[in-house]
């Protein structure tokens, strides 16, 4: 049996970013990270590294983005959250001040 002090399932972006802050604030705890197949087959890999983001508020509005999110997320997504990334996206790339 193996014992770990923190156990993080899910090897990629979101786990390892976790799994390394999680260590630099607790450096007495063994930290491992767990995934069920390979870093190779993840969303992370296949990500474009593209933003989609309100730019134009003639033609978009955080409202549009808000509603077509949610539709993409088939009801699995915390519209607050949802909200939050929406309206702070476009200040996060740099380019709205
Ligand atoms: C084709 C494509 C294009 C994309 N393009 C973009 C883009 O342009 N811009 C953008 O911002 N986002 C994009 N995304 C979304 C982005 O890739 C994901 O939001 C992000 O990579 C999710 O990271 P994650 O670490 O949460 O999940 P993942 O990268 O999916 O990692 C999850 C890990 O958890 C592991 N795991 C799952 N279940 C278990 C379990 N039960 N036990 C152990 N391990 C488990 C998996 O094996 C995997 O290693 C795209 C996604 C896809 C598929």
């Amino acid at each position: 049996m193996v014992k770990t002090g923190l156990l993080v399932l899910g090897f990629v972006i979101a786990g390892l970013t976790f799994a390394l802050k999680i260590a630099q604030q607790r450096p007495d705890l063994q930290v491992t990270v767990l995934t069920k197949t390979n870093e190779e087959e993840s969303n992370t890999r296949y990500a474009q590294g593209g933003v989609a983001a309100v730019w134009n508020f003639e033609k978009d509005s955080y409202d549009k983005h808000i509603k077509d999110t949610l539709i993409a997320g088939d009801g699995l997504f915390d519209e607050k959250i949802v909200e939050i990334v929406v309206t702070e996206g476009p200040a996060g790339t740099g380019s709205v001040n």
